[in-house]
């Protein structure tokens, strides 16, 4: 008999565990509160699918970095004061976690997950024939500062660790990778050239891999809102919906940041609160000097993805709860960040006319972990929680999920990302 699997959220996560569990034979329907596909989070996020970036936020020093930032709008990572209540009690566990061994255990972590995520990815890029302004040619990590770029190399050494491919670079190897960089080789130490690593746009793959979850036969329910659950001892046995109900034997949270509010329908606590980040995009098909490979500016915590015929700036992290206004003044600074690096390239993109200024909430948890597995009802499964990490982590999550949900051994072990851990 088909089984049915309710699965709240079409983002990264919910769309591609929606897809395995389609694929297992399952009878699929996702529940989105949006009118589309990866209209949140996954919609104009920075592109880089970077196993590399396995290092979590909050490394050991991290309490004296936000408690400069504090009140501080112009700093990259940003604490809003009103915000601090918000945030107390997963700040400590946050700060908990920067422990130089939780910190080098994250990063093996992760960087084991964004490994593993990768080639399931591509599989399905491939498989799919997806069309997303994919490419496998790497990413690079610069630095100005000597002494940022030497303490750089220790944390990538734990990096490379995790089994992640890391080169060490002079600034003369950068330019040679990347020639877009030339006109700022003199003023930069040094960086890291990741071959693993690679980009693409999340909102079309989400598109584009909705078409083939309909083509498929999977039931989208767009504009209906989660808001409750129905039980029958230990189990969910449906969804509640503003608009109705649905009934189905497995119930798959995979909704974001949104998650928490979401759980505690059902009295859980899942420690996942909203980090805010901006991205602004540009056609860049007449841009100077137009880049290939992504770059990461660690130190003004910028990145710079080439996706087909446009450039995308990307970056901030504010703890500042949940808001979806736009501040302009963090576009204008992601905008003068990027002019740092690549400045030929700026001039000459037009100033006024972005294709999308953007900001999304990255739903993290205070070890910058993605929450994955059975969680409260026997038959509730999360997947969440993915962070500054989503399309890096996501693809991996979903297949491992789905092969846990019809009792085959996942090919990573989810017990180091699952909810229990905290
Ligand atoms: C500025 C920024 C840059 C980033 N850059 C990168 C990057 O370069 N590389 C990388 O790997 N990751 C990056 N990320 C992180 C990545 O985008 C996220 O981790 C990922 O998109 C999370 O996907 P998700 O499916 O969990 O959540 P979402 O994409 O947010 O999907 C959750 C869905 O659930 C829906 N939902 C919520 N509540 C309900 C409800 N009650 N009923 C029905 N539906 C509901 C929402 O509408 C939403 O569509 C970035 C994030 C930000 C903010």
């Amino acid at each position: 008999m088909t089984r049915k699997a309710i699965v709240i959220g079409a983002g990264l996560a919910g769309l591609q565990t929606a897809w395995f569990l389609r694929q297992e034979g399952w009878d699929v329907t996702v529940v989105e509160r949006r009118d589309g596909a990866g209209l949140e989070t996954s919609f104009a996020n920075g592109g880089l699918i970077t196993p590399s970036h396995a290092a979590p936020w909050n490394s050991p020093g991290i309490f004296r970095t936000l408690l400069s930032s504090i009140g501080d709008e112009t700093s990259a990572l940003y604490l809003k004061p009103t915000a601090i209540p918000e945030y107390a009690r997963w700040g400590l566990t946050f700060l908990r976690n920067s422990t130089p061994a939780r910190y080098h255990r994250t990063i093996e972590r992760n960087g084991r997950l964004a490994r593993y995520s990768a080639t399931v990815l591509n599989s399905l890029l491939d498989d799919l024939t997806l069309k997303v302004d994919a490419e496998r040619r790497g990413t690079i990590m610069f630095y100005r500062n000597a002494s940022a770029f030497e303490r750089a190399q220790g944390v990538n050494a734990h990096v490379a660790k995790s089994g992640v491919d890391v080169e060490t670079c002079s600034p003369e190897r950068l330019v040679a990778l990347e020639p877009a960089l030339a006109d700022i080789g003199d003023r930069m130490s040094g960086g890291f050239y990741y071959r693993g690593d690679q980009h693409g746009d999340a909102h079309l793959y989400c598109r584009a891999l909705s078409e083939k979850l309909a083509e498929a036969g999977v039931t989208f329910r767009f504009g209906e809102d989660v808001t409750g659950f129905e039980t029958e001892g230990a189990r969910v046995t449906g969804v509640v919906t503003d608009k109705g109900q649905i009934d189905g034997e497995a119930v798959i949270l995979a909704a974001g940041f949104w998650s928490a509010k979401i759980g505690r329908r059902l009295g859980l606590r899942l420690p996942i609160k909203p980090v805010k980040g901006y991205s602004v995009t540009y056609d860049a098909s007449n841009g100077a000097q137009r880049p290939s490979l992504p770059v990461v500016d660690d130190e003004l915590h910028i990145g710079i993805t080439p996706l087909g015929d446009r450039i995308r700036f990307v970056g901030t992290a504010e703890f500042s709860g949940y808001s979806p206004e736009i501040n302009p003044a963090r576009i204008e600074n992601l905008r003068k960040a990027a002019q740092a690096t690549y400045p030929s390239l700026v001039a000459s993109i037009g100033e006024d006319s972005p294709l999308t200024t953007w900001c999304g909430h990255r739903p993290m948890t205070p070890d910058c972990l993605p929450l994955v597995g059975q969680c409260g009802p026997e038959n509730l499964y999360l997947n969440t929680g993915h962070g500054y990490l989503g399309w890096t982590t996501a693809s991996g999550t979903s297949r491992a999920l789905c092969d846990a949900i019809v009792g085959r051994t996942p090919a990573i072990d989810l017990a180091d990302y699952g909810p229990q851990r905290f």
